[in-house]
């Protein structure tokens, strides 16, 4: 039986955990699409994503699943390096 875990698990219902202004848009260059989350910049930056030099990073839908997606790849490799 497949028991496969859905990447989609999270599709969160209540949306209100990291607040963010009504009406913030996506802090990546280039993207401007409403923000759904409000991270730390620092941490954005590190998974590779390009936003300014503010504390605050606000990423839309799109680009908060591009950074999820790269901080669980990095988590990953980081495991993979301690086990190898
Ligand atoms: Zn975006």
């Amino acid at each position: 039986m497949m028991r496969s875990v859905c990447p989609n698990v999270g599709k969160s219902r209540g949306v209100n955990m990291g607040r963010i202004d009504k009406g913030a848009k996506c802090s990546v260059s280039g993207c401007g699409t409403e923000a759904v989350r409000s991270l730390s910049g620092e941490k954005v930056r590190a998974a590779g994503l390009k936003v300014g030099n503010e504390k605050r990073a606000y990423l839309c839908k799109v680009h908060y699943k591009e950074y999820k997606k790269k901080t669980k790849k990095d988590k990953l490799y980081e495991k993979w390096r301690y086990s190898a």
